[in-house]
């Protein structure tokens, strides 16, 4: 099997795998592989914008407040600090590297508002903002020591002596290892596990297996975010309608244009999404159809959220008019591999950061725009830390040749989202582990999903994987006898105080 050598491998091409090369590429070698297309992924369907406190009457600490509120008592409060605090430089540097983000007349960057922000605080471009700024990210890394390959899979970590050396990748070229002095895992979120989704096709949570299979400690799982507001139709991916939409003034309505939200909560439509999410299955359970009024932003509306309105208009619908139909669909993984606020994993030269990390900024529920702003911020501090631990890794000193060629198939099935057990594995995640959970659903779910996994068999490494996490996302909930943030149990509906300070985490063969 041919080997390549790196001095660091990223494994995703999303904003927090450019943010890690762009800041690594200065000290070594960088590869970057993708599942597909570089531009596939979570970061380029970002819309509403990044969240950063350079309002005037803003500071980091207003952001800190908010998100620590959002995240319902169990953030890392250091570590969201570190977030807010480096915002403003983040988006700077954006800018200097030619993001042009929205502006007011008066030449200040444009200020959105979102739900549980207790001011504008969102910048953007447009409703296409991560994909502006993955952009401006892929134009800077092209041009550095950054080498890409795309379609091209990590099917396994290599570990030796308790430490990562490198993955086994496979693309149309067949299989070889990439041994690297540090590996870092950037392999977005989860979405696809519950098929109603916002999420890009390839949000699987693969990295989160690569990850548990090698060891990896995985925390805070049971937090999945629903985001109340996907356009209610038959596609993968739903299209998302952000809430930047109810920022700029539409509100929900039921099919009387009866609006419910105050009745649930103080901010109303701008309550934290598991808050609205909740309330709109509880208004369905009574036979209501719910609907976005935008009628209200008239032609702000297009200039605004101008790919947001031909995607309804591609409906033969008008929001300046017409009642939007909407879903909620599973859209963020608050959990995932646990880190330090380096980007470091319990296995010595694993990192992760952007959504499959769990860094503990988002807690129990991640607050708007705060994830395209961890993606940037973790990635550039892992990037220090590994150039920084460069000098303390020797490939050479290790025998490699055995390492990851065991059982491997020579030809895998590809992962097809239309195969009848993945539909199986996606309706059972959505109905007993998805908005509203309890024990027997989630008891039975857990089973099933054991059952479909011996039907599985080993060339369908993805499918795999996918059952994997479905299983220790099942787990973590089970375990959670309480109800905070997306987590909501109808066996266990209150907080329970007693669970505030603790942090699920789960580690091979303990699931
Ligand atoms: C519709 C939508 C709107 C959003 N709007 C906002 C917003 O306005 N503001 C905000 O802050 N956040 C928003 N988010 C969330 C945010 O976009 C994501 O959390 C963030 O972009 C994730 O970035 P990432 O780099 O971690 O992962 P991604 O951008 O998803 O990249 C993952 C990468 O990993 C690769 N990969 C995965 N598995 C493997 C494997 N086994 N081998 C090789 N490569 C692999 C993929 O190919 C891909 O390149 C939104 C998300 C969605 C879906």
């Amino acid at each position: 099997m041919r080997n390549i050598k790196t001095d660091f491998l990223i494994i995703g091409s999303g904003i927090a795998g450019l943010a890690t090369a762009l800041g690594a590429s200065p000290y070594g070698e960088v590869i970057v592989i993708s599942k597909d297309r570089p531009d596939l992924c979570n970061s380029t369907l970002a819309q509403g914008g990044i969240a950063a406190a350079v309002g005037k009457d803003d500071s980091p600490r207003e952001h800190t407040r908010d998100t620590l509120i959002a995240g319902a008592g169990i953030c890392k409060e250091k570590t969201v600090e570190i977030l807010t605090e480096e915002a403003s430089k983040v988006i700077e540097r954006l800018i200097e590297l030619g993001t042009s983000f929205d502006r007011t007349n008066s030449g200040e960057l444009a200020l959105g508002r979102e739900g549980a922000h207790s001011l504008a605080r969102v910048i953007h471009r447009g409703d296409d903002t991560g994909a502006a700024i993955w952009e401006t990210l892929f134009h800077k890394v092209r041009g550095q020591n950054v080498r890409f390959l795309t379609e091209t899979r990590a099917e396994e970590l290599l570990i030796a002596e308790g430490r990562c050396y490198g993955a086994l990748v496979r693309n149309s070229e067949g299989v070889r290892r990439i041994l690297a002095r540090n590996v870092v895992l950037a392999t977005g979120g989860i979405g696809e596990i519950y098929g109603r989704t916002t999420n890009s096709l390839l949000s699987t949570g693969e990295g989160l297996a690569l990850a548990w299979k090698a060891g990896a400690v995985l925390s805070d799982l049971e937090f999945v975010q629903f985001h109340p507001t996907a356009l209610a139709t038959e596609e993968n991916p739903l299209f998302l309608i952000s809430e930047a939409v109810r920022g700029e003034g539409a509100v929900l309505v039921t099919e009387e244009l009866e609006r419910f939200m105050p009745n649930y909560h103080l901010r109303a439509d701008l309550a934290p999404r598991d808050v609205v999410t909740r309330a709109i299955v509880s208004e369905q359970k009574k036979g209501h159809q719910i609907y976005l009024d935008a009628s209200s932003l008239g032609h702000h509306f297009e200039q605004r959220f101008p790919n947001i309105y031909a995607k309804i208009h591609s409906l033969c619908l008008d929001p300046r008019k017409d009642l939007i139909p909407i879903t909620p669909a599973a859209h963020f993984s608050m959990g995932g591999i646990r880190t330090d606020s380096f980007g470091r994993t319990n296995i010595q030269g694993l990192y992760a950061c952007g959504e499959c990390a769990n860094t503990g900024v988002h807690g129990a529920n991640r607050l708007a725009s705060n994830s395209l702003l961890e993606g940037l911020v973790f990635g550039k501090r892992v990037a220090q830390t590994i150039a920084e631990s460069l000098n303390e890794s020797h490939l050479s000193t290790l025998d490699l040749t055995d390492q990851g060629t065991r059982d491997i198939p020579q030809v895998l099935k590809p992962l097809d989202l239309n195969d009848p057990r993945v539909v199986t594995l996606q309706k059972l995640m959505w109905s007993s582990v998805g908005i509203i959970r309890d024990e027997a659903g989630m008891t039975e779910a857990y089973k099933a999903l054991g059952q479909l996994d011996r039907e599985v068999n080993s060339s369908e490494g993805e499918l795999r994987n996918m059952i994997l996490v479905a299983k220790l996302i099942t787990s973590s909930a089970l375990q959670r006898l309480e109800s905070r943030g997306s987590h909501y149990r109808l066996d266990y509906p209150e907080i329970d105080p007693t669970w505030q300070p603790k942090h699920l985490s789960l580690r091979r063969h303990s699931a």
